[in-house]
């Protein structure tokens, strides 16, 4: 038992001197001032322990053993005084304590080394009660303050309040039992738990991966909620970096953080006064560490500050805000597109809207004298001039056509478009529809017309409909440009009318699907490149379908042809299954349709 012991005693001073050197290693590559004085403190421990373990030491080495042992608690209190700085009184009151228990301790090893048992347990307290004061204070401070830090800083603060416990605990047991624990299984238990320390201090500055990862776990699926809702549902650049520097905070157990963008400019702060950032930016203190932000624009900054309890931002804090700030700069670019696309949104809609409002008026007095000019009402023309005369009149309608899309893209945008809605046969809107398209046609192309005998009775603005119709039907056909058969069917089904227009022509890609209801959006390919557009048509057909309580869907083969689907909401909805289940539906139940072929040019009334 006698061995075990000593071997214990040899273990624990090793154990103190594995951890002091691996400290004052750390405190070497990294070198803070608070890091610095817990290294003291674990080295002058280190050394206290190792020369301890000479027997019957000179009175000098057991005087420099107890300076020592001193002012390792000392060094304790002042990596504290590094977070909170203690008050200048306090500060004194503490130097002045080292000193009377140096003097104390010196008065012990000279005067009263063979003193009895009593004796040497009041004076063995009186050295180490101020040694548990440097300590203890600290210790309850930390453990008090760690319930507010993030999961991995208060587990650290807890294990070196814990570490520095199990020694004041060992040292003030050792000291009151005094001969009590001189037998071995004393020493051996004392030496264990003096032992257990040295881990439980080395974990809280230098935790094993797996530990954080252990005591992060509780908080890890709240951070990742929180980032994954940063990171897609930021709306603004500014609401992102203050949404960051915000978590960036408190996964750090810093106390305030900031971002800053390429220039150097302030995006967000949290917990610091914007003022004071640019003296951080400037020259920034041991407490502060940044990782940078890879933006388009250059490198911006992402930085946390160390806050009184969160004392060593280790390499694993640097790596973790490394990678998050990875993440924020992608956040950032995606918010900072999403901006720009708003702002781009914005100039369309007031060029929309300027555009079209200031062509109108020209453009309508143009049309006047156009008109007058084929009436004869400005005098006879010649044929040549008659001709003109008739070219300018389709071109002018074009332009009008044009700004009145524009126009209503720019209402829709704005919501102020209104419809006015009307029982109507949607026939009858389709044939005025296919009338408007006919003169697109020409001899390569051929319109077929497929419209059930009975009506099918819809609650639409008529105008709008048409319009969404012939965009439809003259799509069809522009996008034929090798001709082809146009069919244009109507259906009512469960309660839904359909417009179903089908071609054979260019087809879409898989693609251009994407874009193809976007506003401006046109498909460009070197068979379509030289056909006019503005790519608002399907916008607005869209747009109007759906503000009708319909909508238009399409499906392609790329090379083949496209079918454009108008659905609308029936005016009547079936009263029974049986009438929705055939292909009329209530309105044109058991018709059948009929199929008009309309040729180019001569139009057939159906
Ligand atoms: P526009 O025809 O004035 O360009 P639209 O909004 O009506 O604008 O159509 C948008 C784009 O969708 C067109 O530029 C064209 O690329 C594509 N597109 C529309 N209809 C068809 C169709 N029937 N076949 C092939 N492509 C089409």
């Amino acid at each position: 038992m006698t061995q075990a012991a000593t071997v214990a005693q040899d273990l624990t001073a090793l154990g103190f001197v594995a951890l002091g050197v691996a400290m004052g290693y750390r405190w070497y590559r990294d070198r803070g001032r608070a890091q610095g004085m817990l290294a003291a403190a674990l080295i002058c421990l280190a050394a206290v322990a190792a020369l301890g373990r000479i027997p019957n030491p000179p009175l000098v080495l057991s005087i420099v053993n107890l300076f020592l042992f001193m002012l390792s608690g000392f060094f304790v209190l002042l990596f504290r005084h590094e977070f909170v700085p203690l008050g200048r009184t306090a500060l004194y009151l503490a130097y002045a304590l080292l000193a009377l228990a140096i003097l104390v301790g010196i008065v012990d090893v000279l005067a009263f080394r063979n003193a009895s048992a009593p004796v040497a347990a009041i004076l063995g307290v009186l050295i180490v009660a101020p040694w548990s004061i440097f300590v203890g204070e600290p210790i309850v401070r930390f453990w008090a303050q760690s319930n507010s830090l993030p999961a991995v800083q208060k587990a650290r603060m807890r294990f070196l309040s814990a570490g520095f416990g199990l020694l004041i605990a060992v040292l003030f047991i050792a000291v009151i039992a005094g001969a009590a624990l001189q037998s071995p299984t004393g020493i051996l238990l004392t030496q264990l738990v003096a032992l257990l320390a040295v881990p439980v201090i080395y974990f809280s500055f230098a935790p094993p991966s797996l530990l954080r990862r252990i005591w992060r776990l509780a908080e890890e699926n709240e951070i990742r909620a929180a980032l994954q809702d940063l990171l897609i549902f930021s709306p603004t650049r500014r609401v992102m970096a203050e949404r960051a520097v915000y978590w960036a905070v408190r996964m750090m157990g810093a106390t305030s953080g900031f971002v800053t963008d390429a220039e150097g400019n302030v995006l967000a702060t949290a917990g610091i006064d914007p003022g004071r950032v640019e003296s951080l930016f400037a020259s920034p203190p041991e407490s502060v560490i940044s990782a940078p932000l890879h933006l388009t624009e250059g490198q911006g900054k992402l930085a946390v500050v160390a806050g009184t309890f969160s004392p060593v931002f280790g390499s694993e804090e640097a790596a973790q805000l490394a990678g998050y700030a990875n993440a924020v700069a992608a956040g950032l670019e995606r918010a900072r597109v999403t901006e720009r696309m708003a702002a781009l949104e914005d100039n369309k809609t007031q060029f929309l809207n300027l555009a079209s409002h200031e062509l109108r008026g020209p453009v309508t007095v143009i049309r006047g004298y156009v008109s007058m000019l084929e009436g004869g009402l400005l005098g006879d023309l010649n044929d040549q001039g008659r001709k003109a005369a008739g070219v300018m009149a389709a071109k002018v309608s074009e332009m009008n056509e044009l700004i009145e899309q524009m126009i209503e893209a720019a209402r829709l945008e704005e919501g102020g478009v209104t419809v006015h809605a009307v029982e109507i046969d949607l026939r009858d809107i389709v044939r005025s529809a296919a009338e408007m398209v006919m003169p697109m046609l020409d001899a390569s192309h051929k319109l077929e017309m497929d419209l059930p005998d009975r009506r099918v009775r819809v609650r639409v603005d008529p105008d709008r409909t048409r319009t969404i119709v012939g965009n439809l039907l003259s799509n069809a056909i522009k996008y034929s440009p090798e001709g082809g058969t146009v069919t244009c069917q109507v259906r009512s089904r469960a309660g839904v009318a359909r417009v179903v227009v089908t071609d054979e022509g260019v087809g879409i890609s898989r693609e251009g699907m994407a874009t193809l209801f976007t506003r401006f959006g046109r498909i460009l390919t070197p068979e379509t490149e030289h056909l006019k557009g503005t790519g608002l048509g399907l916008f607005l057909g869209r747009q109007l379908a759906r503000l009708q309580g319909g909508d238009i869907t399409v499906a392609s083969v790329e090379g083949k042809g496209s079918t454009f689907t108008l659905q609308l909401p029936l005016a009547v909805v079936p009263p029974s299954p049986d009438a929705a289940s055939s292909d009329g539906g209530h309105e044109v139940a058991g018709s059948t349709p009929r199929v008009v072929t309309m040729p180019a040019k001569s139009p057939t009334s159906d």
